[in-house]
């Protein structure tokens, strides 16, 4: 009776181009779906990027390992799914976190029977938090945990400080300022995370709350994204 006069109010619509739905069976309609990009399955066995590589591993990782074990995302930032992104994180629309985080969980759902068992949002800085009246991260890993029966332990990971202005550092200053952008509680020592967030873009974020999170005594560390882009490749 409540689902019903709900869905009477806010009839179930596209979470893309927002068109009315039929029924409540689906996140997209059927053009959004049929335009959706999965990510190709031959990919880095660690960060992702798609392709044959040699032990499995992409240049970039075997040049440089990442402080996490793996980061995956179902999709590719395009078409639909980077619209739904739009709208959740830029366009007012906070309720769009239940739909992404049970997309989420359904298409990782392999990934994540062999990801860390805590899960932790990839944290806002608490100016651009003002500015956006909520944490489209936190919201996401809200609705994955609960519907993946995971933990999801608030205060673990903080970001300090908006990143300084990069002029005139060198590569490995410019690393340190990323890296404590972020602070790891002291009770990730001994546990492993799965760090989660929207969109994987150059890494360099998931690279600095990793760095923090190692540093802080985790185990190991595993990210995952709803969309996942390539501009690096
Ligand atoms: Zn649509
Ligand atoms: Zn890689």
């Amino acid at each position: 009776m409540l689902s019903a006069l709900l869905d009477l109010l806010y009839p179930p619509a596209c979470i893309a181009c927002a068109k009315v739905l039929p029924g409540a069976g689906s996140h997209f309609c059927e053009t959004c779906d049929t335009a959706l990009e999965r990510l190709p399955p031959a990919c880095c066995l660690t960060c992702a990027e798609p392709g044959t590589f040699p032990g499995g591993r992409c240049h970039r990782c075997r040049a440089a390992p990442p402080p996490f074990s793996r980061a995956w995302a179902p999709f590719s930032h395009e078409g639909p799914l980077a619209r739904a992104i739009h709208r959740f994180k830029y366009e007012d629309h906070p309720e769009l976190a239940a739909p992404l985080g049970e997309l989420l969980a359904d298409e990782a759902r392999s990934f994540l029977d062999k990801a860390p068992a805590f899960v932790v949002a990839l944290p806002l800085h608490t100016r651009r938090y003002h500015a956006r009246k909520y944490d489209q991260a936190q919201l996401l890993v809200g609705v994955l945990a609960k519907r993946i029966g995971r933990e999801a332990p608030v205060g673990w990971l903080t970001r300090t400080r908006e990143t300084q202005r990069q002029v005139g550092l060198s590569e490995t200053e410019r690393a340190n300022n990323m890296a404590d952008a972020f602070t790891a509680s002291s009770m990730v020592k001994g546990r492993e995370v799965l760090l989660v967030d929207d969109v994987f873009t150059t890494g360099a974020t998931a690279r600095a709350a990793a760095v923090a999170l190692r540093g802080a005594g985790a185990t190991r560390v595993e990210v995952l994204t709803v969309a996942r882009a390539f501009s690096l490749a």
